[in-house]
């Protein structure tokens, strides 16, 4: 049996920054992924047909996001902004950008005084019921459900004012060469420390007593730490007991299952077209976002990169109610999304394809879900989940992260980077 200091389940950006913080520090270091590859919810890949790199889940940087941004320097590598134009279609009319931030100053008015935290549909039925508010509304619910993946009866309407007052979701720059290769360096940075890393290993059962842990994986393997840091999603946490992908700790952890089902993880699913010519552009000249009421409501191009790849986003309630569809049949929902939007037909379109993938992360066995949202609970909830048992059971990630950035990169590092450092206390 493999026995090492600490054992890190997980080889995202939690876990990898964490191994490293904690190799650097001289500690002995195993992490056991699922995957057959590091990254987690980063995946920068090929598929077959595509021209250059697609990302299958991060993409831009939000907000100020310091860590992720230092840590893409010290990787030497650089970002760049998105550029173009925002366009909107409501009701088969195609119009310039949409009009969500001119509802903002409205919504935050009440928002800031609104006493105590409500869920997001409860405010805005308390606040804005009429129909003279219709607009406002739908746009406040579509934005919670399209860019927090949130579910509007549960997101934290105080943490939307937090995060809508800041205006981050109109800046993105993204990572020159995707966010992969960031991930792929703290992998090398981390074993180049001394830690080791081995991949395709779903951990299925913790047991463990202050001071010693035992994990077993699904093959039967098992490993024994002093520690065990653990980074797995949400989406993990909260899979009941009779599910594939639960994990079972022995004793088990009763509060802090209660404390993760408090806690809000979105579906995404996220579609790649690469068309043979930019199909969009006669009809939205140097488009880089386009929302919209289609079924699958976002798009947007890579520009300033031209080439004629298009992006489909579909995030909260609508995704997690399709989870379980398959792959060709969201494309078929995605192509008739873009029909009704560039006015032709799913055919001409398909006729139009070079390359396409879906990624649907709701499904993902190793996530089972996208990103976190905060709902009204949420504060006590992460606070519980972070907090270690016994100097031996630790966790981290981006779902237990407190702080601006909800749903990020930057949550999953910042979160590994304190929890590794509270471990070298
Ligand atoms: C579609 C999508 C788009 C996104 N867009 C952005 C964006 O534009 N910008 C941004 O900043 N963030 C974005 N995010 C969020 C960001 O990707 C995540 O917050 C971050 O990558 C999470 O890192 P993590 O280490 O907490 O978790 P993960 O990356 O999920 O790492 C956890 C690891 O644990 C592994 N694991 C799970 N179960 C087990 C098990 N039983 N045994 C062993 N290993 C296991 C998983 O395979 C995974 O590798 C997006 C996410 C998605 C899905």
């Amino acid at each position: 049996m493999d026995s090492t200091d600490v054992v890190i389940v997980g080889a995202g950006a939690a876990g990898l920054l964490a191994a490293r913080t904690l190799a650097q520090a001289g500690r002995q270091v195993l992490v056991l992924e699922a995957r057959d590859r590091v990254g987690g919810r980063v995946h920068t890949c090929t598929p077959a047909g595509f021209s250059a790199p697609i990302e299958t889940g991060a993409e831009f940087l939000h907000g100020a996001v310091p860590l992720t941004r230092a840590l893409l320097a010290e990787a030497g590598r650089a970002c760049y902004d998105a550029t173009g134009r925002a366009y909107a279609v409501r009701q088969g009319q195609l119009r310039a950008d949409d009009n969500f931030f001119e509802h903002l100053p409205q919504l935050l008015d009440k928002l800031q005084t609104l006493p105590h935290d409500l869920p997001l549909a409860e405010f805005l039925q308390q606040e804005f019921s009429g129909e003279e508010h219709r607009a406002l509304r739908e746009m406040a619910m579509q934005f919670a459900e399209g860019y927090d993946a949130a579910d509007p009866a549960r997101v934290s309407a105080w943490a939307l004012r937090d995060e809508w007052a800041t205006g981050d979701a109109d800046a993105s720059p993204r990572p020159v060469g995707g966010y992969g290769p960031l991930l792929d360096w703290l992998a090398q940075q981390a074993q180049a420390a001394g830690a080791t890393l081995h991949l395709s290993r779903p951990v299925q059962e913790i047991q463990w007593q202050p001071g010693q842990v035992l994990i077993v994986d699904q093959q039967g393997q098992r490993y024994q730490a002093r520690q065990l840091l653990l980074t797995v999603p949400l989406g993990i946490w909260q899979q009941p007991a009779d599910q594939a992908g639960h994990l079972r700790f022995t004793p088990e952890l009763p509060e802090y299952r209660a404390a993760a089902a408090a806690l809000g993880f979105g579906a995404v699913t996220k579609f790649a077209l690469e068309f043979k010519e930019p199909v969009w552009a006669a009809k939205m000249p140097e488009m880089e976002f386009l929302f919209s009421d289609a079924p699958v409501p976002t798009w947007w191009s890579q520009l300033p990169d031209e080439r004629p790849l298009l992006t489909g986003w579909l995030a909260g309630p609508a995704a997690e109610r399709l989870r379980l569809h398959a792959d060709e049949e969201l494309l078929q929902h995605a192509l008739e999304s873009l029909a009704y939007l560039l006015d032709t037909t799913p055919v001409a379109l398909r006729q139009q394809l070079r390359a396409w993938h879906v990624a649907n992360w709701g499904a993902d066995p190793m996530a089972l879900g996208a990103y976190s949202y905060p709902t009204v609970q949420a504060a006590p909830a992460r606070a519980l989940l972070a907090t270690p048992i016994a100097d031996t059971l630790f966790f981290a990630g981006e779902g237990l992260y407190e702080g601006p950035a909800t749903g990020t990169v930057e949550a999953a590092l910042v979160s590994g980077q304190e929890v590794a450092r509270a471990m070298l206390v």
